[in-house]
């Protein structure tokens, strides 16, 4: 069966990174049967909503990779509150068949209809509380130790017209029975309907509640899987009950479990970052990102112990019933790994590409082709050593520009004498001018035969080498950053260690 998803946020600020995970269930799901991923915008709440959030969604999905077969185009965008118009989206919002409009602001007369619609076939009907109302009859519940749940007998007034200011409210109904559906995570539940709140359905403002406009979307827009967040589990059986009361079919519900830090308590801002662009920004790459998320919660199951996927082979293995009931944990250092084992996956030219604006953060700009070519020179040295796109700068800046003469204690190896360790650098020098070629493989053999002469291990000479040509006690492998700094340059940094070594400052 071909499955129709969507990620439905509401554009209020950044995508969270617990949101990303969820729409990646519904992405790969869909992909898998073959069916349509769409993106649907919940701007209902008009107080929580923040200009620009929907271009960031927009942006974060273009990052991600995370193609969409539905949602708002160019012209939908532009006729927002405020213009969220984004040079990736679609040009044509239904292109792959799932009917429109995809931003709720955008639907009110339709929520409107199936209010009225609920109202005339006694599912439903017109209060006018107002907050202040409600809030004492809340406190007075409260003063009781009574959860407040509003029903009908409560209303001051029974005799609204439908063209004063009114709510539309849910009437609950049968009142003592229970309402139960089948979850595909969570298994068979059940709610007593004395629970259920006769919510409001349609605003004194015309706009529809969450719980009204997700029901009447989901069904006009075919979607056949509502997967979501599990903090919405206690919603779910006023959207059945008004799907029951539409006669409308169900889709399948999937409550997704939350996720945690390592420390057990719900994923925040303490344990790191949050939002798909801080990810971005700390040097992930989206193959990664995307690769640990479906992992949250996720596993191919069935003895399957592979982790590192490639979209495509996410697609291939997704299924429901690999989705588990416990909530996942988001270990940051996991992530990392994945990072570095999909950073190495990448192809040289590929991760030269994405590298650039992070070395251009860190004031090294590689802007020439030269420059590019010599970075891409470096790639394959320092590939193994990239776990996030950040840590090439440290890597790699004495290629691209002059060092600082090292400190006279940096340029004595490790359990040398200064005297020794001049020797040593003298003794280089004259092999670097002399090795030909001054490539890697005969500068390494000359290196260790010099260091079996001065009855050195690799290690003492080898770091007072490095220490000398690049500045660093971490680099690449020693002989091809030699290679690739060239013979003039190690020249130069030598001459300038052994000068300061000499001084002794
Ligand atoms: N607008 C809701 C949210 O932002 C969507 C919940 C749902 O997927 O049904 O969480």
């Amino acid at each position: 069966m071909k499955a129709r998803t969507r990620f439905a946020p509401s554009p209020t600020g950044e995508l969270h990174i617990g949101g990303v995970r969820t729409a990646i269930f519904s992405w790969l799901l869909a992909k898998h049967t073959g069916g349509e991923f769409y993106l649907r915008i919940e701007d209902t709440d008009q107080e929580r909503y923040v200009p620009g959030s929907t271009r960031r969604i927009l942006e974060s999905f273009d990052w991600l990779g995370i193609t969409l077969d539905g949602g708002p185009d160019h012209d939908e965008l532009r006729t927002m509150k405020t213009d969220e118009d984004y040079p990736g989206a679609l040009d044509d919002g239904e292109y792959r068949g799932v009917p429109g409009p995809f931003v709720q602001s955008h639907r009110l007369p339709i929520y409107r209809q199936w209010a009225e619609w609920l109202v005339a076939h006694g599912y439903a009907y017109r209060a006018t509380e107002t907050p202040e109302e409600l809030a004492r009859m809340r406190a007075e519940a409260q003063s009781r130790k009574q959860t407040f749940i509003f029903r009908e007998e409560m209303r001051l007034r029974t005799d609204v017209r439908p063209d004063e200011p009114h709510v539309i409210r849910m009437r609950v109904q049968p009142r003592d029975g229970r309402t139960e559906f089948d979850d595909l995570i969570k298994g068979h539940m059940v709610f007593e309907n004395a629970q259920i709140d006769d919510q409001v359905l349609l605003k004194m403002d015309g706009f529809p509640t969450y719980h009204l406009a997700v029901v009447v979307d989901d069904h006009l827009q075919g979607v056949t899987h509502v997967l979501r967040g599990d903090d919405w589990l206690p919603s779910a059986p006023k959207h059945v009950l008004l799907y029951r009361y539409f006669g409308w079919e169900e889709p399948k519900w999937a409550h997704v479990p939350n996720v945690l830090g390592t420390d057990g308590k719900k994923l925040s801002k303490r344990h790191g970052a949050q939002s798909v662009f801080e990810f971005r920004d700390q040097g992930y790459i989206p193959e990664a990102l995307i690769n640990f998320l479906a992992l949250l919660g996720w596993a191919p199951g069935g003895g399957d112990e592979q982790s590192v996927f490639t979209r495509e082979e996410l697609i291939a293995k997704f299924s429901m019933e690999g989705v588990g009931s416990s909530p996942a944990v988001f270990d940051y250092n996991k992530l990392d790994w994945l990072n570095g084992v999909h950073i190495r996956r990448l192809a040289d030219a590929d991760l030269a590409g994405r590298l650039i604006p992070f070395l251009a953060q860190a004031g090294i700009a590689v802007d020439t082709p030269e420059r590019r070519a010599l970075l891409l020179r470096i790639i394959p040295h320092i590939k193994e050593r990239t776990k996030k796109l950040t840590d090439a700068a440290p890597l790699v800046d004495f290629f691209f520009g002059d060092i600082q003469t090292p400190p006279a204690e940096m340029l004595i190896g490790p359990k040398m004498e200064q005297h020794l360790s001049l020797y040593a650098l003298r003794e280089t020098r004259r092999l670097v001018e002399a090795v030909e070629p001054f490539e890697d493989a005969p500068l390494e053999q000359a290196m260790r035969k010099l260091g079996d002469d001065l009855q050195l291990k690799p290690t003492q000479l080898f770091t007072v080498v490095r220490n000398a040509v690049t500045g660093k006690t971490v680099t690449p492998p020693l002989f091809a950053t030699m290679a690739i700094l060239g013979r003039e340059t190690c020249l130069a940094r030598l001459d300038r260690a052994i000068a300061r070594l000499q001084s002794g400052g």
